[in-house]
């Protein structure tokens, strides 16, 4: 016998006079006039069952498991419900079967604002909310289609191993001992990177892989430890087939999810633009509100600030603000770096005719000024102008896909000044800017593109080094001497000398993809079992201490862990 013939949803008034068993949980009771009703789910809706009164219907509670037989009949004209899409039948019951009971609920599956973590702890019972029913389904139909995709545009799909060394993404390796290797320790993959590239060297001219990566960051909405990237890589390519493909993978999984794709192709915008105007390099071009630079114009001002500053820049807001608001917003542009927030209207005085007249303020409009470094400027008014778009309702409800291209190829480390990648050491220089002074190589530029989505940044990609000489060059000027770069890229550098054709590649988060599909605020709506921002699972407790003997046979002693 089948648990179930029909799902709880499915029933509709044509199938009034049908003998059905159905089977799901428990979703509400109500008794009245000698007789329970029930309403049965599954994950494709409900269905009301009449149950006359007896032991089993008696012992119902939420979220029991059971299985009813009986046959379906027409509501009576008052009694159809018009919000369930099975609303005009019930199943009248004849046989109940509990299959299986629960203990009373730490939460009612309806209830709203419960705590996050109560819901991650008891992540079964939060599985079966409409909410995450959706998301879950909305991730696997996308992925679907990439996959899709993927496979008509000839890709194959290699696995690529999770313990491997170090890769350098940016973040901090999480470290796996291992017991035939003891004092050794194998990294988990920040990404494929290095063995995507080894594909190409291989001769897979496309690969593809939904491959998990871990990074040791601060949780965040957009980031987990562990997550997963569309992840590719093509040969004999130059950056606009990389982006097209890209391209097609996303509107492969909006046509999946039934939602009307961005149009192709995508826009671009190079990085300074991008940092000037938006102060951002993902930046939200659904509104405007655009940065202006009056570094020029106010470099021989009366204003002290402004004269001496490196950078003035400013947003000109569609409001005006009271003093006690201009505060506020000074005291969120201090956190974030800034030494001040001038507002217009209040050091217009200190300011020649020329200057006012420049900035162009209208009645009724508000003007507020950052002058400090370059970075500090882009970074405070960049987030400023999120902020206030955010809080006076000026983004609309658009989805704005682009790419941010031309980015510099190396940056300054923020914390030695020692120059560093700017995506990772792989990328290729931009054509025409291969001759840099390796000490000093500012205003090169690199292959190097990443893909925004109304401000989020979804992914990254580049056109990579093919050739041994420019990869170890990049590394010099990285200050990786030769021990060092044959100690942890020999492998690299080897594969390159040995029949290397030209590549690139992309790699998508496909969780902040799929919260922005699903219209979720952040990753862990997406995903079954995500941490929580102290680094844990409330769900199975983990991380876990260990016991000596286990961590004796690793050869690892615990000391006391940092502060
Ligand atoms: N490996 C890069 C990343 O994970 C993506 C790429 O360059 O293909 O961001």
């Amino acid at each position: 016998m089948a648990w179930r013939d029909v799902m709880c949803g499915e029933l509709r008034a044509a199938d009034a006079g049908r003998r059905v068993t159905v089977a799901g949980w428990v979703d509400t009771r109500r008794d009245h006039g000698g007789l329970a009703f029930i309403d049965l789910r599954d994950h494709t809706g409900k269905i009301q069952l009449v149950l006359k009164e007896s032991d089993a219907a008696h012992e119902l509670r939420n979220e029991f498991v059971v299985q009813a037989e009986g046959e379906v009949v027409a509501r009576e004209g008052g009694a159809v419900n018009p919000n369930l899409a099975t609303g005009e039948v019930e199943i009248q019951v004849d046989e109940l079967r509990i299959l299986s009971r629960s203990t009373p609920l730490p939460f009612q599956l309806d209830e709203e604002n419960v705590d996050e973590n109560t819901r991650l702890r008891y992540r079964w019972l939060d599985m079966r909310t409409d909410r995450m029913q959706r998301n879950l389904r909305i991730s696997h139909t996308a992925v679907a289609g990439m996959r899709r995709t993927m496979d008509d545009l000839g890709f194959v799909d290699v696995w690529t191993p999770s313990m491997t060394r170090g890769t350098p993404e940016g973040a901090r390796d999480f470290l796996v001992p291992v017991r035939l290797q003891p004092g050794k320790f194998f990294a988990l993959a920040q990404s494929p990177q290095l063995f995507k590239q080894l594909c190409m060297v291989g001769g897979i001219d496309r690969y593809y892989q939904i491959a998990t990566c871990w990074r040791d960051e601060d949780l965040r909405a957009d980031r987990q430890f562990e997550f997963r990237q569309l992840d590719l890589e093509m040969a004999f390519v130059e950056q606009p087939e990389v982006l097209d493909v890209m391209e097609a993978a996303v509107v492969g999984a909006f046509e999946a999810v039934g939602k009307t794709p961005p149009s192709r192709p995508f826009p671009q915008i190079a990085y300074d633009e991008a940092m000037l105007r938006f102060g951002s390099d993902k930046p939200d071009m659904r509104f405007g509100m655009e940065i202006q630079d009056a570094t020029e114009i106010t470099r021989g001002s009366e204003f002290g600030v402004f004269k001496n500053a490196a950078c003035v820049r400013y947003i000109v807001v569609p409001k005006t603000f009271s003093r006690s608001e201009h505060e506020r917003l000074e005291g969120f542009a201090k956190e974030w770096g800034a030494k001040g927030l001038a507002m217009l209207s209040q050091i217009s005085k200190f300011l020649s005719e020329a200057e006012l007249a420049s900035f162009g303020v209208a009645e009724g409009e508000t003007a507020f000024f950052v002058a400090d470094t370059q970075e500090t400027v882009e970074k405070v008014l960049g987030l400023l102008r999120l902020e206030l778009a955010g809080e006076l309702g000026l983004i609309p409800e658009t989805d704005v896909f682009h790419w941010v291209v031309d980015f510099p190829l190396f940056k300054r480390d923020e914390d030695t000044g020692a120059w560093t990648f700017m995506h990772h050491p792989f990328t290729a220089p931009a054509p025409g800017t291969e001759a840099w002074d390796e000490s000093s190589p500012e205003g090169v530029r690199g292959q190097h593109y990443d893909l925004v989505w109304n401000g989020w940044e979804l992914g990254s990609g580049s056109i990579r080094i093919h050739d041994v000489d420019m990869q170890q060059r990049v590394f010099r000027t990285m200050g990786l001497g030769e021990d060092e770069q044959r100690d942890k890229f020999g492998f690299l550098l080897e594969a390159l000398a040995m029949g290397a054709p030209p590549h690139g590649g992309f790699a998508m988060g496909i969780d902040r993809f799929c919260a922005r599909l699903a219209g979720e605020p952040d990753i862990r709506q997406m995903n079954a079992f995500p941490k929580i921002s102290s680094g844990s699972d409330p769900l199975t407790g983990a991380p876990t201490p260990y016991t000596d003997a286990a961590l004796k046979e690793l050869g690892i002693r615990l000391v006391e862990p940092p502060a």
